[in-house]
């Protein structure tokens, strides 16, 4: 295993480096929080390019303490006024159990795995509604961003609104 095919396209990538000096705001104003599977195209999805967005992403698109951490920086220091919480359907992190996920990852790893927590989402709407109250609520988001959550379909590409 190595690096060197992801470098030899890193150097190709460096040649048509077009973001050189730019300050790394959001300048579409836009963050949003999604899963971290790679069916999900966060900038294309959205209609935009890199310099537009800040992004973050994690099993299953959760507002975690980190991700909160990220959108107050966003709405304070880089200019983010939209906030979108993106879950998506077939997601791993909704289609087993905390136990049969510890299950399937202690069989691979020849060991017990119970002590590694992996968040599992029993009900994605319910849990998404609940992440989006977390955003609006918290006192140095609320009223500096609009805060929307979708459900992003990876067999047609669409956002549904929730
Ligand atoms: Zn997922």
């Amino acid at each position: 295993m190595s690096f060197d095919d992801l470098l030899d396209a890193n150097r190709k990538f460096a040649e048509s480096f077009s973001l050189k000096g730019f300050d790394g705001i959001a300048k579409a104003g836009v963050a949003l929080v999604t899963c971290m599977d790679s069916r999900i195209d966060p900038l294309g999805m959205l209609g935009l390019k890199p310099g537009d967005a800040k992004i973050f992403r994690n099993p299953g698109g959760r507002v975690t303490e980190a991700a909160l951490e990220a959108l107050v920086l966003g709405v304070y220091l880089l200019n983010v006024d939209r906030i979108l919480v993106i879950p998506h359907t077939r997601c791993a992190m909704t289609s087993q159990t905390e136990d049969e996920l510890h299950e399937k990852i202690s069989g691979l790893a020849g060991t017990n795995v119970a002590w590694q927590r992996f968040h599992v989402i029993d009900d994605q709407r319910r849990t998404l509604l609940g992440d989006l109250e977390k955003v609006r609520s918290h006192p140095l988001i609320g009223d500096r961003a609009e805060v929307g959550g979708f459900i992003y379909d990876v067999d047609t590409g669409l956002l549904n609104p929730v």
